[in-house]
């Protein structure tokens, strides 16, 4: 990967991360509100259940965002984690976070393979 292309991610990734670390911040309506009328309460819920799942999600890019920065400092950004191929530049456009190649990432959604769990434990200690 030539130094234009990693500069160019970089922007995209700090970008992601500026954005998605803004959203989390901004979290407060996920508070549990009571209400005396019935319906309410069952909107509020779920309400509640769908701004956690996207807090979930939220959380989860950030991770992975934050992860490949991390590989962008150590030279290893590009590089497939699972078989060590190169990732195609047509993938990383559309998922500049990715950690796996095409091939790998559908094995891993199949959970062919166990993706490190310890990574969540070490951004969590480091943040
Ligand atoms: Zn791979």
């Amino acid at each position: 990967m030539t130094q234009t292309e990693l500069e160019k991610y970089k922007g995209v990734l700090e970008a992601k991360k500026a954005e998605l670390s803004k959203g989390l911040r901004n979290r407060e309506d996920i508070a549990i509100e009571k209400t005396p009328d019935a319906l309410d309460e069952v909107q509020l819920a779920g309400e509640r259940e769908l701004a956690i799942r996207n807090l979930d999600r939220e959380s989860n890019l950030l991770r992975n965002v934050r992860g490949a920065l991390a590989r962008m400092a150590d030279g290893s950004y590009g590089t497939c984690l699972h078989c060590d191929e190169e990732i195609k530049p047509k993938r990383l456009d559309a998922v500049p976070w990715t950690k796996y190649c095409i091939r790998c990432q559908e094995a891993a959604d199949r959970h062919e393979f166990e993706s490190e769990i310890g990574e969540f434990i070490d951004e969590l200690l480091a943040a």
